[in-house]
């Protein structure tokens, strides 16, 4: 874990993917779907393309996707089938050679392979493929897949079946053959994957909100433990595993998301204004307004502001202009950071007794900032409110929280939080309340209540 990216006390989500089937040009699709993807990843990206004679091209290189591709990279880029991949660094070290789409020559030729998530079983994976002699260059995760794909020799089915029987964890991903896209989920469905028509091609992203951007309709998502190929002849689905149920990533719904997207039929939006409905539900508070955190929890401020009948303002300004990638290495530098990157509104909240939405605590750093921040402003009481429960265990799935003593809900109950926040009253919402706000989905709560839905090997003692 690089703690440069720790002091920010925001979550991260580990990549976005893209994939295109059947359109001219198909890299200039996949290129925008990667834009409305930058949200999921902003350190480096990549796109692959196979032309009309089977060669895949391929360009990556760390920074955003504008700044990596313009008219010239994606004009070299030529053929009917892409995919991309936008890529935030977590627990791997490593950079360029850890940037995404891989390409490899494996026994049945040469593929390309992008995937969001993280595959808790690399470790043992990673020493059983050593031990037969072959050499891993990356610490990816995408590259010890796209070994065990290269390695089959059955065909490009048989060996892709064969790779995801041996994974375990998160993986939606991507695969470019030289006939077909193929795209799978984990069995658990983890991390989102829809697919969509475009023209008389497909597309597959992360978020249908890449889809709808470039103009596609949405056909579906890509099932838990569901394998598709799209080929020439339409889409074929294999069921490489049953179902474990579900268990869409609740921080996917919570903050990673964007709010214009769906996740299994569920808009993101609405899941976070039911949250903030359920949230006043829970814990209603007499206040003069409600605020949130920008940006992502504006929904859940809504919800809770209509639901109590509060006025909602804009108590908090964000400076646009300050990069997500800043990056400060002392304790003053980083207090510093947050009063940049956030300013409060003195005429709004001044003798006001206002209720802060935001929709988690991680370290509790930023959140005691913004309690000062509205102290100093004026604010007469500051009631904090969080969209989603005390998150007290971390992610083994692909998103960067850190250890679990560097999460204050791993160290404080709610009271000691509160007081270290210096908040006048603070609360969470409860775990039922989220399934209700996901509409009885079963969704991933791990890291709030401890209950992975895989087994960690080993992952937990580090
Ligand atoms: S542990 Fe938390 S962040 Fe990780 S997949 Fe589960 S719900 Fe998402």
């Amino acid at each position: 874990m690089e703690d440069s990216l720790l002091w920010k006390d925001e979550l991260h989500e580990e990549c976005g993917v893209a994939g295109c089937f059947g359109v001219e040009q198909a890299a200039f699709p996949v290129y925008q779907a990667l834009m409305c993807l930058q949200h999921r990843g902003q350190q480096g990206c990549g796109i692959a393309a196979i032309d009309s004679d089977g060669t895949i091209r391929l360009h990556k290189h760390a920074g955003l996707v504008k700044e990596v591709f313009g008219e010239q990279e994606l004009t070299a880029l030529p053929g009917t089938a892409s995919i991309g991949h936008v890529r935030y660094p977590t627990t791997e070290v490593g950079g360029a050679e850890n940037l995404q789409p891989f390409k490899m020559t494996g026994k049945t030729g040469t593929f390309a392979l992008a995937h969001n998530g993280n595959i808790v079983n690399a470790d043992i994976l990673r020493r059983r493929v050593e031990m037969l002699g072959h050499l891993l260059v990356s610490t990816s995760d995408s590259e010890l897949f796209s070994l065990l794909v290269g390695i089959g020799s059955k065909g490009w089915t048989e060996n892709i079946l064969s790779a995801v029987h041996q994974l375990d964890g998160a993986f939606s991903t991507v695969i470019l053959t030289p006939d077909a896209l193929y795209a799978c989920r984990d069995r658990y469905g983890l991390r989102p994957l829809t697919i969509g028509r475009l023209g008389n091609g497909y597309v597959v992203a992360s978020e249908t909100c890449a889809l709808h951007f470039i103009g596609a309709t949405i056909l579906r998502d890509v099932e838990p433990g569901e394998l598709i190929r799209i080929d020439k002849d339409g889409i074929t689905s294999y069921r490489y595993s049953a179902s474990e149920g579900g268990r869409m990533c609740s921080m996917e719904y919570i903050y990673f998301a964007r709010p214009d997207s769906d996740i299994e039929g569920c808009g993101v939006h609405s899941f976070r204004k039911k949250s903030g409905a359920l949230l006043w539900a829970e814990h209603p508070t007499e206040a003069d307004l409600v605020m949130c955190v920008p940006e992502s929890g504006m929904s859940a401020a809504i919800g809770y502001a209509e639901a109590g009948n509060i006025p909602l303002e804009m108590g908090l300004l964000k400076n646009m202009y300050v990069a997500r990638t800043f990056i400060q290495p002392s304790q003053h530098l980083r207090d510093l950071g947050v009063r940049m990157k956030l300013s409060p509104v003195p005429s709004i909240v001044r003798g006001k007794r206002v209720v802060v939405i935001d929709d988690s605590i991680v370290r509790g750093t930023t959140s005691r900032q913004i309690v000062q921040l509205l102290r100093s402003a004026g604010a007469s009481e500051i009631h904090m409110r969080i969209a989603s429960p005390i998150y007290a265990w971390p992610c083994f799935y692909g998103i960067d929280t850190g250890t679990r003593d560097q999460l204050i809900g791993a160290r404080l109950d709610q009271e000691a939080i509160r007081a270290y926040l210096g908040a006048d009253s603070l609360h969470y919402l409860s775990v039922e309340a989220l399934s209700e706000a996901a509409g009885g989905r079963k969704l991933c709560t791990a890291c709030f209540d401890g209950q992975y839905p895989t087994d960690l090997y080993g992952h937990e003692d580090s």
